[in-house]
């Protein structure tokens, strides 16, 4: 079975960038610029912008962070919104989620100029991808495609399931298969029966947030299998793939940690990059 690791090709990803982003400087005397927005004191929040910072300034992007209470008005995050995309020297805005009760996710996403949509959220994004045109991809289903890619070139009529149907994750995660020319399954949680659906698949990505829920006998000989999964349990985080049981049967598999999570850093960082040279354009 090959471990498919996360951390090294994403260290891979970010070498990379980081010649770019420094020939980018060379060249046009001027560095992409990152700007993450955390509204609240939620602690995992906190410790998810640390650390897209800490990656965006060891690649050499200008990193900013700006932060508001929980109780903030909607207006004075939609307006500041507005200056970002007006300010020619951010290339990407992110504005981590989950958001208070009181500000309206759909308005957020929506202000964010698609141009500098670094996570690829908003609906002209999401519209271009599903239509097969040039956008700006989600991070995380990026990452898990760049995985599967760099194990199987040729991805010409598998099978692939994929487990969640989320905006953030199962939805783009099928179009880049599609794109792909898999046959795609796409199942959720009213999917009658998960294990018969898997059973078939040549590729598995699960994103369902529920701890080791695909297990051994669910997948054939030979599958790769993504596991996008984080979950707190008593025994520590563990993914959506029961690790001990399904290594015994894949092809290849991601741990967790350690597989799909460097993957959403790394490909923050090159949405960035990406946005910034489509404003140059
Ligand atoms: P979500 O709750 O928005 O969506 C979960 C999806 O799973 C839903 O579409 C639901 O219908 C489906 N589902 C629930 N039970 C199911 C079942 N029994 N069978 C099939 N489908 C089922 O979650 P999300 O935001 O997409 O996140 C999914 C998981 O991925 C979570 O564990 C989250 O922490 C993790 N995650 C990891 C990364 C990373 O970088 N590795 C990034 C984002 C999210």
């Amino acid at each position: 079975m090959i471990l498919i690791d996360g951390k090294k090709i994403a260290a891979e990803i970010r070498d990379e960038l980081k010649k770019e982003i420094s020939e980018l400087k060379k060249k046009k005397n001027l560095v992409p610029g990152l700007t993450v927005i955390l509204i609240g004191d939620l602690a995992p929040s906190q410790i998810y912008v640390r650390m897209k910072e800490k990656a965006a300034i060891e690649v050499g992007l200008k990193s900013e962070i700006i932060k508001f209470p929980k109780d903030i008005d909607e207006k004075i995050v939609l307006d500041k919104i507005d200056e970002l995309n007006n300010d020619s020297l951010i290339s990407g805005i992110l504005v981590q989620l989950p958001l208070p009760k009181h500000i309206d996710k759909k308005k957020v996403i929506e202000r964010i100029s698609p141009l500098k949509d670094v996570d690829g959220f908003h609906p002209v994004n999401v519209g271009n991808l599903s239509s097969g045109y040039k956008s700006i991809i989600p991070c995380t289903p990026l990452g898990c495609y760049l995985l599967i890619k760099k194990y199987e070139q040729n991805l010409n009529g598998k099978k692939a399931v994929v487990i969640g149907r989320s905006n953030l994750n199962g939805k783009p995660m099928t179009q880049l298969l599609l794109r792909e020319n898999c046959t795609v399954t796409i199942t959720h949680s009213k999917t009658k029966d998960l294990k018969a659906e898997c059973s078939e698949a040549d590729i598995i990505v699960a994103a369902a947030g529920i701890p080791e829920l695909v297990r051994g006998d669910w997948v054939k000989k030979d599958a790769i299998v993504i596991d996008v999964g984080i979950n707190k349990t008593d025994k520590g985080i563990v993914g959506d793939v029961a690790f001990d049981e399904v290594s015994k049967f894949a092809k290849a598999l991601t741990p967790v940690p350690g597989g799909v999570g460097p993957m959403t850093i790394a490909c923050l960082l090159k949405n960035t990059v990406e946005c910034f040279k489509n404003l140059l354009k």
